[in-house]
């Protein structure tokens, strides 16, 4: 895993590139920069994890975290969370302050906001907002505020989840879907990345994560003309897509979290191209 300078330096090399972006990357240093003080490496973390139940979970195919069942301690998550939204707050103060006297007040219970992150079953407890550009904020940081304790299981479980060799699209940590992906120089093998705990699985370059289709004339990718190191994976079966960087031919290692941000053209363009 890349270390915070090498990210803070990549961040700083994709605002000379891409101005367009830099009021976006300018939140995920202040982001990455929480996120390092949340992240005690050694500390334990609020998820538990019975390593007996591993090989069976791994065989069947079931996340380490069930989010439906799974009890822990949403303490910590809501205090970084509350830190994440002062980001937000240098934008829309407003917002902000009643996101905030809301959570204080226990009209809004953070703990289901976060539970349905990952098991979405209902939306009652968002607030409904006018404001995509903060809601789609909200969420960010939601997702983001489990990130450390998420990252501690992945540390802790991924060489054992790897050995055993996972084959599912989704996360073995915590059961969530791909958005990015990358092809390692070394092995050139395809790796899909979780950015709701950082975690990576090596995954068939040609078979689609999220339908399982196998067949060489329905999976395809398109790049953008002078940057060919981005690819689109797209699948013709189930219309879904996956961004992937492609590191052959590259002394450099990604950052999948500043990568996955940067390329939001990519997927506009896939939308565009009609797939989700
Ligand atoms: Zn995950
Ligand atoms: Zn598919």
């Amino acid at each position: 895993m890349a270390s915070m300078t090498e990210a803070l330096k990549t961040i700083e090399q994709y605002k000379s590139d891409n101005p367009h972006y830099s009021e976006m990357l300018d939140i995920l240093t202040e982001m990455l920069n929480l996120r390092e003080q949340y992240s005690a490496p050694a500390g334990s973390s609020i998820f538990q994890v019975d390593e007996n139940l591993i090989p069976r979970k791994v065989a069947k195919g079931e996340p380490l975290i069930d989010f439906s069942s799974d009890q822990f301690d949403a303490a910590l998550p809501k205090s970084y969370f509350l830190r994440l939204l002062d980001i937000a707050a240098e934008q829309s103060p407003d917002k902000v302050q009643e996101m905030t006297d809301r959570l204080y007040d226990g009209e809004l219970d953070f703990e289901k906001m976060i539970r349905q992150i990952f098991v979405p079953i209902s939306e009652e407890e968002f607030p409904e907002e006018d404001d995509d550009n903060f809601f789609d904020l909200v969420k960010f940081f939601l997702r983001e505020s489990l990130r450390p304790e998420l990252e501690k299981i992945a540390h802790k479980y991924g060489d054992k989840i790897s050995e055993l060799g996972w084959s599912e699209g989704y996360c073995p940590i915590c059961g969530k879907e791909p958005k990015i992906g990358k092809i390692k120089a070394g092995d050139a093998r395809r790796y899909l990345f979780c950015s709701h705990c950082g975690f990576e699985w090596n995954y068939r370059r040609v078979k689609c994560p999220f339908c399982g289709n196998e067949e060489q004339q329905t999976l395809a990718y398109f790049t953008i003309e002078g940057d060919e190191r981005c690819r689109v994976d797209v699948c013709n079966v189930c219309k879904r897509y996956i961004k992937i960087i492609d590191l052959r031919g590259s002394e450099q290692e990604a950052n999948l979290d500043v990568e996955d941000m940067v390329t939001l053209h990519l997927d506009i363009l896939a939308h565009e191209e009609g797939y989700r």
